[in-house]
C-alpha cells in the first residue's frame, strides 16, 4: 500500500478544490437557449450579485445536467455589448441620441400611428422571437391585435418551427406536439429525421442516450451528413438532401404492400387510407433509390423494422423543416406514424424537436399566427372570445392571418410595409439571401430594434433602439418541447436602465387608445392568471392547451408541468400534467379522426450542377446559439469556434489543392461567403457543411425558396461552387462584403 501511494503520491494528494462561492441564496430558471428546457439554479452572494449556477438534479428535464451552454449561462447578465439606455436618430447616417424612455416610446407610438394613418395598418410590421417569455408573448400579441391593429405579425420561429406547427394542424386539427422525451424508455425504434440532437439539443441526446444503454431499441438517422447523431446510430440514411418526402412515401409503399400497417388504429382514428395507398402506389423502393439515394433493400429493411416494432418514434427538427417542402415532409412523418398506429402510446409519436427555449410560448400564446390558446383569426366564435376577453371590438380583428416574417421582408421590398419592430431577433444574420436583406432594411422608414445587445447587427438600421432585459433579470414562463411549462424567477434587477420586454409592450400599449378599453396586468403573474382563464374550454370545445391547473409556486416546486393540467386535476391533487396527446385517438379535427394526406415529391431544389457543383448545407454546432449575439460574447464558449469554418471531404479538397486551415470562398448564385477549410469525412466529397451562426456568412449564400403552407425558408439546400484564397485575400473580401 505504501509503495502505491509512493507511486501515486495520494500521501502528498493535493485535490483540485472548487472555489467557494460565497452563495446565501439559490434562485430556480429555466435555460434560456434551447427548447430542451432544462432547469437551473442561479447562485446570488449576499450583494445579490450571481456567482454561479447549477443544474437542478431533481428537475425531470436534465436531471442535474447541463450543456456548455446552460454552465454558462449567468455570465450573460454582465457580458460586452448590452443595451444600457434607449437610443434615437433621425437617420440611419446620424449618430445614437440617448434618449429616455418616456420620449422614446412616445416617438415609437407616433411614427407607428404615422406610417399606419398614411399607409394603412397593415404598413407597419411587427416580428418577434421565441426567446422571450410566455408571459411577454401574450402581452405583444395582446398589444399588436388589440391596440396596434396590424395584421402584418409574426415571430422568427417562421424560420425554425412553421412547418412543423403547419403539419400538426393539418393532421391533429392543432399545434402541440404528442409526445415527450419518456418515449424514449418505452420505444423499440427511433427514426431521427435531419436532427442531430447531441449538438442541437445536448440534454434531450443524454435522456436518448441513457434510455439506449438501459434498453438497446434501433436508431435509424436519415442525414445528408454522418451527424454526431448518425455515427451513433445503428443505421444511418445519407439521403439526397430534400428527398425525404420519397423515402416517406417508399417507406408507406413497403409497410402498406406487405401489410404491416395497423389496420385497426387506421380504420378507427384516421380518415384517407385509400388515396394514401394510391399516392405511395407510384413510389416503389425501385424507383425511389434512384431519388433519394437509399438502396432499395436498405429502404424495405427500415419500414420493417419501424412498422413491427410494438411501439415507434420519429423525432425531427430542421432537416425536415427547413426545405421547401418542410410542411409535407412533417406530413409524411405524422401519415407513417398514424398507419403503423404511433400516436398517443408510450414510445409511439410523431415528435417535433422545437428549436428555440420558448417557441412553444410563441406558438401558444403570442398571437402571432392566430389568437391565444391556438385559436385562430378565421374562427368568429374564437374572434368573439378572445374580444369579450379584452374588451375590444371583435371587429378590429382580422379575418385571417397575415404575412409570415418571410413575406414581410419582400412586402418591405415592394413598399407595402414601411416600419417594422423587430424584438430580440437579427435578421441581418438570420435571414436567406443576406445581399437582398440588406438592401429591403435600406427602405424602411422607421425601423425600432428591442434587444438585450446594442451591437446586434440589425441596430445599424434603426431608429429607435429597446434596450431589453436578459434572462433571469425577468420572470416567467417557458414551454419546452414536450409541452412542459416551467418558470423563471426573476434573480436580479435589469441592467442598468434596461427594461424586462414586458414592462416596455405595457408602456408601449398606454400610447394607443384602444388600451383605455383593456386591461394590461402589471406583472407577469397576473398576466398568467389571464392566460390560465382563456385555457379553459368553453362548453362543447375540445381544448388540449389547458393551462388552469397551475400556478408559479405549483411550476416551481414540480419543476415544470406539461400541458394539458387543467384546474379539476389541480384541486383533484394530482400534479402532474399529462405527458401525451391524443392518447385516446381523438383528434382535434371537425370528425375527431387524423387526417392521412398525400404528398408527392416536387423538386425544386437548387441542385448542384456544372457550374455549382457543391450541395451547401448549414446547421448549428453546440458552443453556439443561433446569431452568436450571446454565445460569441462568452469566452470559454466563443473560443471553440470563433471564426466561420467550413466542412470539407478531403477528397474533394485534395482535389482542389486544398488543406485544413486554408480559407476558400464559396460562391453561390446570390453571393459569396469566406470561411476557413475543415476536413472531415462527415461530408460527402460534392457536399459541404457551414454552420449558421455566423455574421456575413452562410446566409449570403442561401436561396430561402419558401415552404407553400408554412412559408418556412430551405437554408439547407443550394449549390456552390468554391474558390481558394490566401489569408489576406479573405480578410480583404470580408472588409469589402462589409460595404455593401
Ligand atoms: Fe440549455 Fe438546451 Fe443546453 Fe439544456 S440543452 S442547458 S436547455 S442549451
Amino acid at each position: 500500500r505504501q509503495t502505491i501511494r509512493m507511486l501515486f503520491g495520494r500521501k502528498k494528494r493535493n485535490p483540485i478544490k472548487i472555489p467557494e462561492k460565497n452563495v446565501s441564496e439559490w434562485k430556480y430558471s429555466v435555460c434560456n437557449y434551447c427548447s430542451t428546457g432544462c432547469s437551473i439554479e442561479l447562485g446570488l452572494d449576499d450583494q445579490g450579485k450571481v456567482v454561479t449556477s447549477r443544474g437542478v438534479a431533481d428537475a425531470d428535464v436534465n436531471r442535474g445536467k447541463l450543456c456548455i451552454k446552460g454552465i454558462l449561462e449567468q455570465e450573460l447578465f454582465e457580458s460586452p455589448g448590452r443595451g444600457t439606455v434607449p437610443l434615437l436618430r433621425d437617420n440611419t447616417d446620424d449618430a445614437w441620441q440617448p434618449s429616455s424612455w418616456d420620449d422614446t416610446l412616445d416617438r415609437c407610438a407616433e411614427k407607428i400611428k404615422s406610417i399606419q394613418q398614411q399607409y394603412g395598418p397593415d404598413s407597419f410590421a411587427v416580428v418577434s422571437t421565441g426567446q422571450l417569455l410566455t408571459e411577454e408573448f401574450y402581452t405583444l400579441g395582446k398589444l399588436v391585435r388589440g391596440c396596434i391593429g396590424t395584421n402584418n405579425y409574426d415571430g422568427n420561429t417562421t424560420l425554425c418551427m412553421a412547418s412543423a406547427v403547419s403539419g400538426y394542424k393539418r393532421f391533429f386539427g392543432s399545434d402541440g406536439p404528442p409526445g415527450c422525451y419518456e418515449d424514449f424508455e418505452h420505444t423499440e425504434c427511433l427514426m431521427a429525421f435531419g436532427s442531430n440532437l447531441p449538438e442541437q439539443h445536448p440534454i434531450i441526446y443524454w435522456r436518448l442516450k441513457e434510455a439506449r444503454e438501459k434498453r438497446h431499441f434501433p436508431m435509424i438517422v436519415i442525414d445528408p451528413r454522418v451527424t454526431m447523431l448518425a455515427q451513433w446510430a445503428d443505421i444511418h440514411l445519407p439521403i439526397t438532401p430534400g428527398t425525404d418526402v420519397v423515402l416517406l412515401n417508399s417507406m408507406m409503399y413497403v409497410i402498406l404492400n406487405e401489410g404491416l400497417e395497423d389496420a385497426a388504429y387506421i380504420e378507427a382514428h384516421t380518415e384517407g387510407i385509400e388515396a394514401l395507398r394510391e399516392t405511395v402506389s407510384g413510389y416503389d423502393p425501385k424507383t425511389a433509390q434512384k431519388i433519394c439515394g437509399i438502396d432499395e433493400d436498405t429502404i424495405r429493411n427500415v419500414a420493417r423494422i419501424y412498422a413491427k416494432a410494438g411501439s415507434a418514434m420519429s423525432i425531427w427538427t430542421m432537416g425536415i423543416n427547413q426545405s421547401t417542402h418542410g410542411s409535407d415532409g412533417v406530413c409524411n412523418i405524422n401519415n407513417l406514424n398514424l398507419i403503423t398506429g404511433n400516436i398517443g402510446k408510450p414510445g409511439g409519436t410523431s415528435l417535433s424537436i422545437t428549436g428555440q427555449c420558448n417557441a412553444m410560448g410563441t406558438r401558444e400564446w403570442s398571437s402571432c399566427s392566430g389568437l391565444p390558446g391556438y385559436r385562430l383569426l378565421e374562427n368568429p366564435k374564437h374572434r368573439e372570445q378572445v374580444a369579450d376577453f379584452w374588451n375590444v371590438d371583435s371587429d378590429f380583428f382580422p379575418e385571417k392571418v397575415g404575412l409570415k416574417q418571410t413575406d414581410i421582408f419582400p412586402a418591405i421590398e415592394t413598399g407595402q410595409i414601411k416600419g417594422m419592430w423587430l424584438v430580440a431577433t437579427n435578421p441581418l444574420t438570420s435571414m436567406a439571401n443576406q445581399g437582398r436583406i440588406r438592401k429591403i432594411m435600406e427602405k424602411l422608414d422607421f425601423l425600432i430594434v428591442q434587444d438585450v445587445y446594442q451591437d446586434v447587427e440589425t441596430v445599424e438600421f434603426a431608429h429607435a433602439y429597446l434596450p431589453a432585459a436578459v434572462w433571469a433579470e425577468k420572470q416567467g414562463c417557458h414551454t419546452n418541447t414536450e409541452r412542459r411549462v416551467n418558470l423563471t424567477r426573476n434573480a436580479l434587477p435589469a441592467y442598468a436602465d434596461s427594461k424586462p420586454d414586458f414592462w416596455i409592450f405595457n408602456q408601449m400599449a398606454k400610447r394607443f387608445e384602444n388600451s383605455k378599453r383593456m386591461q394590461f396586468p402589471d406583472d407577469t403573474e397576473s398576466a398568467f392568471e389571464e392566460m390560465k382563464q382563456l385555457s379553459k374550454a368553453e362548453e362543447g370545445e375540445r381544448r388540449t392547451l389547458d393551462i388552469s391547473g397551475m400556478s408559479y409556486d405549483l411550476i416551481e416546486a414540480k419543476r415544470g408541468i406539461q400541458w394539458p393540467y387543467r384546474d379539476e386535476k389541480a384541486s383533484a391533487g394530482e400534479d402532474k400534467g399529462e405527458p401525451r396527446l391524443y392518447t385516446d385517438g381523438v383528434f382535434q379535427t371537425p370528425t375527431g379522426k387524423a387526417k392521412l394526406i398525400c404528398v408527392n415529391f416536387v423538386n425544386n431544389n437548387e441542385c448542384p450542377d456544372d457550374e455549382y457543383p457543391f450541395w451547401m448545407n448549414s446547421g448549428r454546432v453546440v458552443e453556439h446559439f443561433h446569431t452568436r449575439t450571446r454565445t460569441g460574447k462568452i469566452g470559454n464558449i466563443n473560443k471553440f469556434s470563433p471564426t466561420p469554418y467550413m466542412e470539407m471531404n478531403p477528397d474533394a479538397a485534395a482535389k482542389m489543392g486544398l488543406k485544413a486551415g486554408d480559407y476558400v470562398r464559396a460562391i453561390s448564385r446570390r453571393g459569396d461567403a469566406v470561411a476557413m477549410v475543415q476536413l472531415t469525412q462527415r461530408v460527402a466529397p460534392n457536399m459541404v457543411f457551414i454552420p449558421f451562426h455566423y455574421h456575413d456568412c452562410v446566409n449570403r449564400l442561401t436561396l430561402g425558396l419558401l415552404d407553400p403552407y408554412s412559408r418556412q425558408p430551405a437554408f439547407k439546400q443550394c449549390a456552390v461552387k468554391l474558390e481558394r484564397v490566401d489569408q489576406a485575400e479573405a480578410a480583404e473580401l470580408n472588409k469589402v462584403r462589409r460595404q455593401f
